[in-house]
């Protein structure tokens, strides 16, 4: 007798084979090193935060109870819009419930059948769901590589073009172009939506990312994605952009207008995360100085942003190497296939601005034996 979840199980099975099976790992406690997570600045405790949260849920409540378009538009979303554009010197700011949807509703807005995406190899899987919701052509570009982006421009046979990056990429970690993406699309005709989740309240002036730091903020047919729920220790995602555009998604995205409004208590403690890097311009510093140590015992180049991706020779000795780390009590990223869009195995390992001195010996320690060109 078969049952219809069989292939279900047979793919389980052949997954565990390959060592790439993903687990859900509960991290219970303080006693841990974390050098896996996104919250860069440390500031999901920070007292300003929880306040900030918890000052929201009690005005407004544990949820927004609506849709944006609804009544699930709330004061606070509207001041966290401000702080957001006023931080970045975008021109405006629509907040929605997550990174994720953020980059879904740009792009299925800014794209259609009558465009060309050009998307970088290495961008995030929400990036790559909206191209193909999009109903948009795609055409992948070789990572960082401009020449590339311009070849692929100059070959479209469509009315419009998007192109598509990161600033700071989540599994490399490295920096793209910005400043070049800019001008090489404002010359080609085409908008650029860049993904600042890993950049904003770390790189950029104020931590106001690499759209900011290129002068580019107020461009026209630049937009910025990014998410609430890394430096900002909250939960949520933020289109950037210009007022026709954000009209446009307020009229057409479907991820804004069939979504239920940002919860009140994530917008209150994005809004006080913004606070305290505006009272706090130290932290982006103290963040790169903690990854600068970690990079030197991890044998790799100090990186842009936080994150640094160690290369490990496959997806087995990627997870022992999280489990050996784990038991010392120091917690770092696995990426392994499908998550690498290059197909290897690497530690992914984040700097955090609260990281004390004795947190960094405790995890250098660890990373020194775990990682190969150290062993
Ligand atoms: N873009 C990038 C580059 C990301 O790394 C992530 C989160 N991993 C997202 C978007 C999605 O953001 P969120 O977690 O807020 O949905």
């Amino acid at each position: 007798m078969t049952s219809p979840l069989d292939w279900i199980r047979e793919a389980a099975s052949a997954r565990a084979d390959a060592g790439l099976t993903r687990r859900l790992v509960p991290t219970k406690a303080h006693d841990v090193v974390d050098l896996a997570g996104n919250d860069y600045l440390g500031l999901r405790h920070h007292p300003a935060v929880v306040a900030g949260a918890v000052a929201a849920v009690e005005t407004y409540g544990t949820g927004a109870g609506a849709s944006r378009l609804v009544t699930g538009t709330l004061d606070v979303h509207e001041e966290l819009e401000a702080a957001l554009a006023a931080l970045t010197g975008a021109p405006s700011a629509l907040v929605l419930s997550s990174g994720y949807a953020a980059n879904l509703a740009a792009l299925t807005t800014l794209a259609d059948a009558g465009t060309l995406v050009v998307s970088d190899e290495h961008a995030h899987a929400s990036l790559i769901d909206g191209c193909r919701l999009s109903r948009a052509a795609v055409s992948v570009s070789r990572h960082n590589d401009l020449e590339h982006v311009a070849e692929l421009l100059a070959r479209r046979d469509t009315p419009r073009a998007v192109v598509v990056a990161e600033s700071v990429y989540s599994v490399l970690g490295d920096a793209a172009p910005v400043e070049d993406l800019v001008a090489l699309t404002a010359e080609a005709g085409a908008l650029l939506v860049v993904d600042e989740a890993h950049a904003l309240g770390v790189v950029g002036p104020g931590g106001a990312g690499l759209v900011a730091a290129a002068g580019a903020s107020g461009a026209e047919h630049v937009v910025v994605t990014t998410t609430l729920s890394k430096s900002l220790a909250a939960q949520g995602g933020v289109v950037l952009a210009s007022p026709d555009v954000r009209d446009h998604l307020v009229n057409t995205a479907r991820p804004f207008i069939y979504d239920t409004g940002l919860a009140p208590g994530s917008a209150g403690a994005a809004l006080a995360a913004l606070g305290v890097l505006r009272e706090h311009p130290e932290l982006p510093a103290r963040l790169h100085a903690n990854a600068a140590r970690l990079a030197e015992t991890c044998g790799v180049a100090a990186p842009d942003g936080a994150v640094m991706s160690v290369p490990m020779p496959g997806p087995h000795e990627t997870v022992e190497a999280v489990e050996r780390a784990a038991a010392l009590g120091v917690r770092v990223g696995a990426f392994r296939p499908p998550s690498t869009p290059d197909g290897s195995s690497r530690l992914r390992i984040t700097a955090h601005a609260d990281h004390t001195d004795h947190d960094l010996d405790r995890a250098c320690a660890v990373l020194a034996e775990l990682v190969p060109s150290q062993a």
